[in-house]
């Protein structure tokens, strides 16, 4: 088993949508980024990444490049689970705090579960979602930005013997 932690912040300002997780939360404050901005996809991304110590969203996806100019931030997720899948990697379970001031995010949980239960090709019921405000201080507190929080473990899909074959040939 192997575990990657992965963390986002990206501005608020109006005029601009808000992305988390893979769904489109209203509001009248949007994430300002290179692609969608969606933090807890960027964080979910690098925990993924990680896990596999494979690098970070930055270096496979430069916010640089013009191919990823207001991308779905889903590509991202997709691309690392199927990197870990090649490795014989598969999530076991993913635990994600999200840190906004507002709107309220809990009317959203279940939907975002979903979405990330899918991009991953896992069940729900592996797929936690926690939300957090900024209690009025700080960045977050003052609305000014969004963060997030990603805690993934994985596991080799395979045999025992299979399990040590993929990691020394990564490594
Ligand atoms: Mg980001």
């Amino acid at each position: 088993m192997r575990v990657g932690i992965g963390h986002d912040t990206h501005r608020l300002e109006p005029g601009h949508p808000l992305w988390i997780g893979g769904v489109e939360v209203p509001g009248d404050r949007g994430a300002v980024g290179h692609s969608d901005a969606d933090v807890l996809l960027h964080a979910v991304t690098d925990a993924l990444l990680g896990s596999a110590a494979l690098g970070d969203i930055g270096q496979w996806f430069p916010d640089t490049d013009p191919q990823y100019r207001g991308v779905a931030s889903s590509v991202f997720v997709e691309a690392a689970r199927s990197e870990l899948a090649r490795r014989g990697l598969a999530v076991v379970n993913l635990d994600v705090i999200v840190f906004a001031e507002s709107p309220k995010l809990a009317e959203f949980a279940s939907a975002i579960r979903e979405q990330l239960a899918g991009l991953l090709e896992t069940d729900v019921e592996r797929i936690s979602f926690k939300a957090k405000t900024g209690e009025g201080v700080g960045p977050v507190g003052r609305g000014e930005a969004i963060s997030a929080m990603a805690v993934v473990l994985v596991d080799t899909t395979g045999s025992q013997d299979q399990q040590g074959q993929q990691m020394d040939q990564t490594t």
